[in-house]
């Protein structure tokens, strides 16, 4: 009836209880998780998270000191990297300096004793999809860096591994160059339906690249989502501040009704009405977060009751497509707040030592219990 493969899909790779301590201390902390077949699954967080000892486990390459992996079920653990059915790109791509390209991508298809017309095939198969095709004869060195990139993820998919490991994968490139080749990579990986997990300490990099997104700290995760969920929906202190910008207000529930909940903060002199209810109580420490283009600026007050403050504007950053205004309050607390730019300049509408009221509606943020 299919539904055994469902679940199989489901949970094609399955980490269970995973932890890793190098001589007492403890790199990765018991981290549990899933990842379905086909799915992009970025590892994200700070130097030192442990996002890399765990992909390092995934690979074969470290022993977990405690917990299980399976791959399409079957337990990982203690099989050899080579006999796995995982293979991994490195930020520096480590191709082999004197092989050609082609050579390059035949090595693990020919290591896998495949036919030779066969690892033909492919090698001819991977270069055309990486679109590298007219470069087969050369050396690495006489490619460019992008141009490298892309030999080295043929070269990976060339043995078609049931798990593709991405380790900072456009670390090498430039900022234009890598966001281009993100999508470029997203693309080739999602037409062959390689199931991938990529390490990266580049938010903006698991946003665009990732279908889901695991947020690390201090070896543990603290939240599994969709980019879009990570964004919207944090669901604490730690990722509301990691991805994107964020203004945090710390404050005390005031009142917590069944539909909305008011939150007293010194950082603002009116409470914060917030319309979700969370399962706290009433003088629990919470913070409120509030992304700067979910507040409006306004030369008038607005109409609405409750979410409203008022402010000067004390610093105008220009983005081209938008200018972040920080926007200081009476009590002294800054804001920040993202102005759209549809007109021609940044300060055409505002502009320093302005008042300006800031307003939002009452979802546009988040309440925080940790
Ligand atoms: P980065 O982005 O800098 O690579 P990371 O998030 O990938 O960081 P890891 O490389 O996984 O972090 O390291 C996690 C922690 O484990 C770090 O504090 C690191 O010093 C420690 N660690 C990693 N490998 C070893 C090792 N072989 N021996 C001892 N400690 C290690």
């Amino acid at each position: 009836n299919g539904k055994p493969d469902k679940a199989r899909a489901e949970n094609y790779v399955c980490i269970e209880g995973i932890r890793k301590e190098f001589d007492g201390f403890v790199a990765v902390d018991d981290v549990s998780l899933s990842i379905r077949k086909g799915e992009i699954f970025a590892l994200l967080g700070a130097s030192g998270c442990g996002k890399s000892t765990l992909l390092r486990m995934l690979a074969g390459f470290e022993r977990p000191t405690a917990g299980t992996i399976v791959l399409d079920g079957q337990k990982m653990n203690d099989i050899p990297p080579y006999d796995q059915a995982v293979n991994m790109m490195f930020q520096s791509y480590a191709l082999f300096p004197h092989m050609t390209v082609e050579q390059n991508v035949a090595f693990g298809p020919t290591q896998k004793k495949m036919p030779k017309d066969e690892v033909a095939r492919r090698v001819e198969e991977m270069l055309a999809l990486v679109q590298m095709g007219k470069f087969a004869k050369r050396k690495p060195h006489q490619l460019s860096g992008g141009q490298q990139q892309r030999v080295a993820l043929a070269r990976a998919m060339a043995t078609s591994p049931k798990l593709l490991l991405l380790d900072e994968p456009m670390g090498a490139l430039d900022k234009k160059l890598r966001s281009q080749m993100q999508i470029e990579l997203v693309n080739i990986v999602e037409r062959l339906n390689v199931t991938c997990v990529m390490v990266t300490h580049d938010q903006e990099e698991a946003m665009t690249m990732a279908h889901r997104i695991a947020v690390m700290d201090a070896g543990r995760i603290l939240q599994i989502g969709t980019p879009d969920e990570i964004y919207e929906q944090p669901n604490c202190r730690f990722t509301a501040e990691f991805i994107g910008s964020v203004n945090l207000f710390e404050g005390k529930v005031e009142e917590d009704e069944k539909d909305y909940v008011t939150i007293r903060t010194p950082a603002l002199d009116a409470p914060i009405y917030v319309g979700h209810g969370i399962t706290g109580h009433e003088g629990m420490s919470v913070a409120f977060a509030i992304r700067p283009e979910k507040i409006a600026i306004s030369k008038d007050e607005p109409a609405q009751q409750y979410n409203k403050v008022r402010g000067v504007i004390e610093e105008i950053a220009y983005f081209g497509s938008h200018s972040v205004y920080h926007v200081r309050l009476p009590g002294g607390t800054k804001v920040l707040c993202n102005f759209v730019n549809l007109k021609r300049w940044a300060s055409e509408d505002f502009t320093w030592n302005d008042p300006v009221w800031l307003s939002w509606q009452d979802n546009a943020g988040v309440v925080l219990t940790s």
